[in-house]
């Protein structure tokens, strides 16, 4: 239907109409990355019960896995510099004028480099960027080693078909440094890194990357060790072990499993020490995720770097116990104690940690 009207139209109105249609469509771009630098910054993603900007995105928006990150990495760069949200609403740079741009702009002043590069063309910008600056330092060179485009998300949060030699997220012309790197991020989660994860067939899963030459000597010498247990040649079983050897050695490490939870739970009332026993009581509970639920009703699914929170802080009489305990991901931790705390008083405590001034967890604290 829509085209059907479309092509009945005559020139006099199809080309003016297209060019209204792309004013609006700038617009409409930088209203939405304005709105997702300043959810970003409010760390609102986590009021509803997600744990990274990205995984919103994903979900509430229903973005695709590219389309979030190239919008998040142009939302953060245009927050430092707000005048670009300006000129990309009026159409005098795009936002691939934003990844371009993104380099020159810690050496630069923003309002100049848009003056600079208005209503130019890709290559037309690359060329003014060239003239006006020293080549910058090139990127880590990263190589594609699939083209396979059935790439798609993995529940475990790894990401697939992000990237590929285009991507002017991943290569920034000119040579600039990665655009989602955590240097351009600032304090904000980083966005996901490469991975090459093929879904195959039912219960299989294809894995292709890879490691440095002391990862591959650890290769060998844990084949080695494995002696008859894997056929030779079976990667797959080696790393097999190697994961369910790590997996094991982190959940007691860091959650006190594989350990005996009968008889009372250990109760330290005023101490920050969380017994091994106590840890694994409250991770068996909430199930080994985030146990975060937004006003919703969402609970956070997030079931990474997971922290042992307080829900009475300590400094207002709470006490450890696995009735005061609970997990939560590093966004609703850090959410959490904003909301306790206030979020320019947490804001102020994480820089001075940054500093160095302070090595006392302030998050498991609060
Ligand atoms: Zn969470």
């Amino acid at each position: 239907m829509l085209f059907a009207c479309v092509s009945a139209q005559s020139a006099s109105v199809l080309i003016p109409e297209t060019k209204a249609l792309l004013k609006r469509e700038s617009d409409c771009i930088a209203q939405v990355l304005a709105r997702l630098a300043v959810i970003d910054d409010r760390r609102l993603f986590a009021e509803v019960g997600y744990s990274s900007m990205y995984e919103f995105c994903l979900q509430e928006l229903g973005l695709t896995e590219r389309a979030a990150l190239n919008r998040l990495t142009a939302a953060r760069i245009a927050f430092a510099h707000p005048l670009l949200f300006d000129a990309l609403a009026d159409g005098r740079i795009s936002m691939s004028t934003i990844f371009q741009l993104s380099y020159h702009l810690r050496v630069a002043p923003a309002d100049e480099l848009v003056a600079g590069v208005a209503h130019l063309s890709r290559a037309q910008a690359q060329a003014w960027l060239a003239e006006r600056f020293a080549k910058p330092p090139l990127p880590t060179k990263i190589e594609s080693v699939t083209t396979d485009r059935r790439r798609r998300s993995m529940d475990d949060g790894s990401t697939m078909g992000l990237f590929d030699e285009s991507n002017p997220v991943q290569h920034p012309p000119g040579g600039a440094a990665p655009a989602n790197s955590q240097e351009s991020t600032g304090s904000k989660e980083p966005l996901p890194a490469r991975a090459q994860v093929i879904p195959c067939r039912e219960e299989r899963v294809a894995y292709q990357f890879t490691v440095d030459r002391s990862t591959h000597e650890l290769f060998l010498k844990a084949r080695a060790l494995l002696g008859n247990e894997v056929a030779p040649g079976d990667v797959a079983n080696v790393m097999a072990h190697a994961l369910r050897a790590l997996v094991r050695e982190r959940e007691k490490s860091r959650h006190g499993l594989h350990s005996s939870t009968r008889g009372p739970a250990p109760t330290t009332p005023k101490g920050r020490y969380l017994p091994a026993r106590l840890r694994a009581i409250v991770f068996r509970r909430d199930g080994g995720r985030c146990a975060y639920i937004s006003d919703a009703g969402k609970r956070c699914e997030c079931r990474r770097a997971l922290q042992y929170d307080h829900i009475v802080p300590l400094a207002q009489g709470g006490q450890t116990n696995v009735r005061n305990l609970r997990l939560l991901c590093p966004a609703h931790n850090q959410f959490e104690a904003d909301r306790r705390l206030g979020r320019a008083f947490m804001d102020a405590k994480r820089d001075a940690r940054k500093q160095g001034s302070s090595s006392h967890s302030i998050e498991g604290a609060a």
